[in-house]
């Protein structure tokens, strides 16, 4: 019988925990403790049913195109719950100058695929056109080291794609900036297409085309959710594992190496294990290893994270109906707000808020995130409310308002992220039968999560698919 303990009940660990159970009842001699320190399972999924509405504390969806968090639900028979982002009201807005302005149609990510949309659009100046136009002859090549996004795409397209796309939409994933996250970590896309095409608009263009030549079939929604929520994911979940494996409110303080296998301590407890798999926050998972590899330890606390808040605002039918159309908006660090983000929750998806309410999310990160942390949740809102009412002009009084906190939450891959996780790699396989998992290391969102959590369960048990 293998005996493995699973420290962290976030959905990283919960997937492990899956994975595990699913192995053991297919007749695998496995046995598994799953330890969480807080009271609840799901770690930042978490989702409350307020007045009709879902208001979304943490995640709101995932990325369809990543796979495997869409994959869980399908085999956890919530494949009827998965609902797709209404990509018709798409329209996402940046603040410019005090004003909102559309998304050129055709940019991906930050790259324009139209001429057309992007020549017309007020939302760049001619300087940044031309050097559009310019990038489309960026000679092919490879930066010999990696580099901040901000660096590599004001190599591409001068400081204001920076300033007005690069980061506010890599703020609003990661929580952090443009100027120190790592490009081969972040978009590693985008660092292949420069070496193999040199030009970005050209690599999409050419991307396109050869789509265009496949099989036409109708693009997937950019982001699926479940119809309850994201909770409901972690829930059904725990649904399906062995109730008496779960420890709640059981912080494990360290793990150590004994009579070749592992000693989890969590509280006045010990216990012994054959193997552990650590889904936790970098910084958490370099505490409890710190006795068992001081190396592997300082390198996993030297991932920075970042905090975040999240806003739920509620209103009734007379504020959707004068909301503008579409997703949301997102405000570049130059504008001077706190906020860097709000979503229009009720355009976005289905299911989320009744015909006669609108519900809003609005987003806090990193620098700003921190300097609004200290305050209370009605100074918060009312920060929220004046910000919304100088960028959309909403003065209605919410009927309801929730304020969520996550602290060092999401994890920053900084300058040289790549060339960590291999030193990482080295450390953990100097400590027999110990995987990683969660958000640290190749992708912060739900799918990357799931995926990491159930390859960590699958490397202890030695099976690669
Ligand atoms: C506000 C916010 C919005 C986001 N939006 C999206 C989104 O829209 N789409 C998307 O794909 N991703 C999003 N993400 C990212 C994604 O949700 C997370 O990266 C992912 O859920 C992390 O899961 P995890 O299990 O690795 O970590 P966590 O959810 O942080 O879970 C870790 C768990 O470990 C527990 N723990 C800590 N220390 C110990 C200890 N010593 N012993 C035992 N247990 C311990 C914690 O209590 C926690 O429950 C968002 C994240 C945040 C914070």
């Amino acid at each position: 019988m293998t005996r493995v303990a699973i420290i962290g009940g976030g959905i990283s660990g919960l997937s492990a925990a899956f994975e595990l159970e699913e192995r053991r009842r297919a007749g695998a001699d496995v046995e598994y403790v799953l330890y969480e320190s807080s009271a609840r399972l799901g770690g930042v999924l978490r989702t409350e049913h307020i007045d009709g509405c879902v208001v979304e504390a943490g995640p709101d969806s995932f990325i369809t195109e990543k796979p495997w968090a869409a994959d869980l639900c399908r085999e956890l028979g919530l494949g009827d719950e998965l609902i797709g982002s209404n990509d018709a009201d798409r329209e996402t807005y940046i603040l410019v100058r005090g004003r909102l302005i559309e998304m050129p149609d055709g940019l991906m990510f930050m790259v324009p695929t139209k001429i057309l949309p992007t020549g017309f659009s007020s939302l760049f100046s001619w300087k940044t056109k031309l050097r559009m136009t310019q990038e489309l002859f960026h000679p092919p090549g490879e930066v010999g080291h990696d580099e901040s996004v901000a660096n590599f795409v004001e190599r591409h397209y001068g400081s204001e794609m920076v300033d007005r796309l690069a980061d506010p939409l890599l703020s609003g994933v990661y929580g952090g900036e443009a100027a120190s996250l790592s490009v081969r970590a972040v978009l590693p896309r985008f660092a292949e297409m420069e070496r193999k095409y040199g030009s970005l608009g050209r690599a999409m263009l050419a991307a396109r085309k050869k789509m265009s030549a496949g099989l036409r079939r109708v693009a997937p929604p950019l982001f699926t959710s479940l119809k309850n929520g994201m909770q409901h994911l972690a829930e059904t979940v725990v649904s399906r594992l062995t109730p008496s494996s779960l420890l709640t409110e059981a912080p494990v303080q360290a793990i150590q190496r004994e009579a070749g296998g592992w000693v989890v301590s969590a509280g006045l407890q010990s216990d012994q294990f054959d193997a552990v798999i650590i889904a936790l926050p970098a910084a958490a998972a370099a505490h409890v290893l710190r006795m068992a590899s001081p190396e592997l330890a300082a390198e996993l606390a030297a991932i920075d994270y970042s905090s975040s808040i999240t806003v739920g605002l509620g209103y009734g039918a007379d504020v959707r109906q004068t909301l503008p159309p579409g997703f949301g908006f997102l405000v570049p660090r130059s504008e001077g707000k706190r906020l860097l983000a709000a979503t229009f929750v009720h355009n976005k998806f289905p299911h989320r808020a009744p015909e006669d309410r609108a519900l809003l999310r609005s987003f806090f990160a990193g620098v700003n995130a921190e300097n609004v942390w200290p305050l209370s949740d009605d100074q918060i809102v009312e920060i929220v409310r004046s910000e919304l009412q100088q960028i959309i002009g909403l003065r209605a009084e919410p009927l309801f308002a929730r304020v969520y906190k996550w602290k060092s939450a999401m994890a920053q891959y900084g300058v040289g992220h790549l060339e960590r996780l291999e030193r990482i790699e080295r450390l953990r396989q100097q400590l027999p039968d110990l995987a990683l998992a969660g958000n640290a290391y190749r992708g912060i969102g739900v799918p990357d999560c799931v995926r990491s959590g159930r390859d960590a369960a699958k490397q202890i048990l030695g099976t690669s698919e």
